[in-house]
């Protein structure tokens, strides 16, 4: 190992993170039920043992805590057998070793490791491991489901989804906004006043960005589209017959390609709104989580408009638009109000974000790089994707300052960058809501 890797894996392994994206449940609702292995199976490894042939009812016996552990273990063995080389599962063993010291996941260990997560489900677990393990300072999380007030305002900072306004293609789902945001709805006007409220709101909640995660629905391109072709399609959302037959068939309403232009156009409200309540705004691209997705859909190079369109927006384009990583890299050196995010990709593959994060430096002010989101459910997983994070920007930094492109005092400084300051700088963190 270089003298440049040692001592730059000893100064970034004490460097608080600031992480931009997480799912996090609630401690409170996570300490609600039991916790076992299978608990660490919620995404990503379980998508790889069903990548690697495990039928989907299977995965669902091995999540089902009514089925005995053993006959869990048993299904589920071959299928770990045949995934562990995957990156998402060398996470779950870096958390074994680290969290609860076990060293692998195999026949003899597996009981083991189930009965220490278990013990783990006490209060206070959360802050022991993304505070007093991870060094994470504050984890953006992203809170679709998670309801503000049992967010933990000490570890997290929440980000408020837009995709359920923006989503939208039915009455049933109309009537569903006007339930969760007790409102009424029966004009495009009002919905568009919806989104203003929703985006004022949730400044005065704490919400530090908003987040776009329609690449699991439609393709990202969002054009832009007159008032008047929006609110033709907002007309035909109330067919009466629809809502009716709804209640028996929840997934009738227009069909995305239809809804698209009215989907385009609230798109655009909400970045308009979140550049009035100087909100960044976090637009997912790239590779979708889960088995079978239309990978198509997601390729930054859609989100060129939009960059273009509202210079005085901040855009983070999460996960590096993988396997995009280069158009990604020309966005951020084109556009000034454009953000480059390497959140979740150190788990997808460490070998494509140390190359990513090696060209990022070569090509977008350091400014605009952030270096770390963990992207988990549970917080082991964060933890561990901390400590790969970490890893992969010390090996490319000391690599960098190896081959002459950086001197060694220059590395320090860029690590801090990377991060901790930019996005402690771009989503405002000092100024965040505590409480
Ligand atoms: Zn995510």
């Amino acid at each position: 190992m270089s003298d440049t890797l040692a001592s730059l894996r000893e100064y970034i392994g004490g460097l608080p993170l600031v992480d931009t994206h997480e799912h996090v449940v609630p401690e409170a609702d996570r300490l609600a039920v039991p916790q076992d292995l299978f608990s660490w199976f919620p995404h990503y490894a379980s998508s790889d043992l069903v990548s690697a042939g495990m039928p989907i009812p299977v995965l669902e016996e091995v999540r089902n805590p009514a089925v005995p552990l053993e006959e869990r273990w048993r299904k589920f063995a071959p299928y770990w057998e045949a995934t562990r080389n995957t990156a998402y599962c060398r996470a779950l063993l870096i958390a074994a070793r680290d969290l609860h010291g076990v060293e692998d996941i195999t026949a003899d260990t597996w009981r083991t490791l189930s009965d220490k997560i278990a013990a783990s489900a006490r209060p206070g677990w959360y802050h022991h491991v993304l505070r007093e393990r991870a060094n994470i300072a504050v984890s953006l999380n992203d809170t679709d489901y998670i309801a503000r007030e049992r967010s933990d305002f000490a570890l997290f900072a929440p980000v408020r989804r837009m995709d359920d306004v923006v989503g939208i293609r039915s009455r049933a789902e109309l009537k569903q906004l006007e339930r969760d945001y007790d409102t009424t709805v029966h004009s495009l006007d009002d919905l568009v006043r919806l989104v203003g409220r929703i985006v004022e709101r949730a400044v005065a909640d704490g919400y530090v960005a908003l987040k776009n995660a329609m690449a699991y629905r439609r393709p990202i391109n969002y054009e832009l589209v007159s008032r008047h072709e929006a609110e033709q399609i907002f007309n035909r959302l109330p067919n009466y017959l629809d809502e009716l037959r709804a209640r028996v068939y929840p997934g009738v309403g227009l069909g995305w390609a239809e809804a698209k232009p009215l989907q385009d156009y609230l798109v655009h409200q909400f970045i308009r709104a979140g550049i009035d309540n100087h909100l960044p705004i976090q637009i997912h691209t790239g590779l979708q989580e889960g088995d079978g997705n239309l990978l198509v859909h997601s390729n930054p190079l859609y989100l060129a408009n939009l960059l273009c369109e509202y210079p005085e927006a901040r855009f983070d384009i999460f996960h590096a638009g993988y396997p995009w990583t280069s158009e990604v890299a020309t966005l951020g050196k084109n556009f000034q109000n454009t953000y480059v995010d390497l959140c979740w990709v150190h788990v997808i593959s460490p070998a494509v974000s140390a190359r990513v994060l090696d060209e990022w430096l070569e090509t977008v002010p350091a400014n605009k790089i952030l270096a770390f989101g963990g992207d988990y459910r549970f917080v082991e997983g964060a933890y561990a994707h901390a400590v790969m994070a970490r890893e992969v920007v010390a090996k490319v930094l000391a690599a960098k300052v190896d081959e002459g492109y950086f001197s060694a005092a220059e590395a320090p400084a860029l690590a801090n960058r990377l991060l901790h300051d930019n996005a402690w700088d771009l989503f405002k963190l000092a100024e965040r809501k505590r409480s």
